[in-house]
């Protein structure tokens, strides 16, 4: 079990106002595998007044003086990189290599995408030629509580800490109660480059606590969130009467659009994406569309992918997938695959229960229902499990249609060998990003949704600007 550590505020560990003691599961083996504190409202007030006071200090610090800071992040979170992995693997059941070679990489990735974009961001730009004395300048936000999930953990809170300390905020980070043990080794790393004192905070919390008190804290400017659209919601209505940006990034229920001229990888390529990390990514593309000839061939193949998804325990090396990351999401999955039977949609692999072999751990079996019909459960909800749905389609116009019949907006998929089917289908998606013919998004892009699956953008160039306020200024002395 892994020693008990609280907050850092401060830039000191420092244990919590009052003893609230909360135990981390391993969701491999359903055991407490370490314990962590839950703040209360004082311990927030104590992080967000560290952060209030270090700001002055970091607004004002040289654009070149915090890059410096970020780049020694990157050194110390590379060296430490399989000790990140391993963290993430236990706290949220990632198996071992991929915790390491993907959920912490993405963190590294990220980091190095937002050191590039700054190297030539402008905090004070010129209008234009039709107003020479006016400038525009980028000032930081100011005080920004970061709130972040357990399913991808350092992809989220380096897509948040890492923008905020380079726009000069200061910043409080509440990662999920969950999957505490990364953000606790990303407080090292921080405090190991010598960030100064109180500009980079962590309480650890539940969403009511902790969670509650950073969105209507009269001292917090911003909130930055990933999460459920549910809690999106909640902090979009508490942060409103302080008037804080919210940034939301929410859930998805992607469309991969599968025309019968794309690539023979196509199916095979889009079923083993919904399946990685066990169905647990908000850009998951679970609605498979298939043109009707390709149909049920796409069945098939879909069903010997999911046949031969080996599931494990996260501490097997090797590329399989591990358990979901909770009793509760357990349980939130098989009532959604229950409810895919009950409402009519053929079920081709897996189903209800754990794999064979596995009787403890939150285990799900790689499901894949064929036939499901627009309108049903399966269809509409995000699951947030290993879970294909294949739709057949007939036209492209059909298609597009079922695709942005969804409150989400998250990530689209395409696959087709048309080039012009491609592009005029890009443009007509309702979501914040597409991605054709398996190629993923470029380093730098911005990562974000539009609809229920919120409306921040994270990542490079505009993941910065994120956390800056735009000022304009008139009579600016050009000299
Ligand atoms: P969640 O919303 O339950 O929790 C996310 C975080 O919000 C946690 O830190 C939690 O403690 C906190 N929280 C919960 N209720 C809160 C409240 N009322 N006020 C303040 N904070 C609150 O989500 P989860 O179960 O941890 O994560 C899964 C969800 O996240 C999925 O819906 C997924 O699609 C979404 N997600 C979205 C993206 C994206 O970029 N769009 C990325 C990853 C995950």
């Amino acid at each position: 079990m892994i020693e008990k550590r609280d907050f850092y505020i401060n830039g000191r560990w420092v244990a919590p106002a009052a003893p609230n003691d909360c135990d981390v599961i391993d969701p491999s083996t359903e055991e407490v595998c370490a314990v962590i504190s839950l703040g209360s409202e004082a311990d927030t007030d104590a992080a967000v007044a560290a952060a209030k006071a270090a700001l002055p200090g970091w607004a004002t610090t040289a654009p070149a003086g915090r890059l410096a800071y970020v780049e020694k992040i990157l050194e110390i979170y590379k060296r430490r990189q399989a000790e990140m992995g391993a963290a993430i693997s236990l706290e949220m059941g990632a198996p071992i290599d991929m915790a390491v070679d993907d959920q912490a990489e993405a963190g590294a990735w990220h980091i190095q995408n937002f050191i590039t974009a700054f190297k030539d961001f402008e905090f004070l730009r010129p209008l234009g030629p039709q107003a020479p004395q006016t400038r525009i300048a980028l000032e930081p936000v100011g005080v920004v509580g970061l709130i972040t999930p357990w399913n991808w953990p350092m992809n989220q809170v380096t897509l948040k800490a890492i923008p905020a300390l380079l726009a000069g905020c200061t910043m409080v980070l509440k990662p999920s109660e969950v999957s505490p043990l990364s953000s606790l080794l990303f407080a090292e790393i921080v405090h190991e480059a010598g960030v100064p004192p109180g500009v980079f905070n962590l309480v650890n919390g539940d969403g009511l606590g902790v969670g509650t008190r950073l969105s209507t804290h009269p001292d917090v400017e911003m909130i930055s969130f990933t999460g459920s659209t549910r809690a999106g919601i909640a902090i979009t209505k508490a942060a409103a009467d302080t008037v804080k940006r919210v940034c939301l990034e929410l859930g998805g229920k992607g469309a991969n659009l599968i025309f019968a001229d794309a690539d023979d990888n196509a199916v095979r390529r889009g079923a083993r994406h919904c399946f990685n990390n066990s169905g647990q990514s908000c850009n998951a593309p679970t609605r498979m569309l298939v043109e009707r000839p390709l149909y049920d061939r796409a069945v098939d193949i879909a069903r010997e992918v999911a046949e031969t998804t080996r599931v494990a325990p996260a501490k097997e090396t090797g590329a399989h997938i591990g358990p979901v990351v909770s009793a509760a999401q357990y349980e939130k999955i098989q009532g959604l695959i229950a409810k895919g039977i009950e409402e009519g949609a053929r079920l081709v692999a897996g189903g209800l229960g754990r794999p064979d072999g596995l009787n403890r751990g939150y285990f799900v079996r790689p499901t894949v229902f064929a036939d499901v019909v627009p309108g049903m459960t399966i269809e509409k909800e995000e699951i947030f499990g290993p879970v294909l749905s294949i739709i057949p389609f007939d036209t492209e116009e059909e298609a597009l249609a079922i695709a942005n019949d969804t409150i989400y907006g998250l990530t689209n998929y395409v696959q087709s060998a048309d080039g012009a089917r491609r592009n005029r289908l890009a443009r007509q998606l309702k979501s914040g990003m597409v991605e054709m013919n398996g190629q993923s998004r470029g380093a730098g892009a911005p990562f974000g949704g539009v609809k229920a699956s919120g409306r921040a953008r994270e990542g490079g160039h505009w993941g910065i600007e994120e956390f800056l306020d735009v000022k304009a200024i008139s009579g600016w002395d050009g000299k």
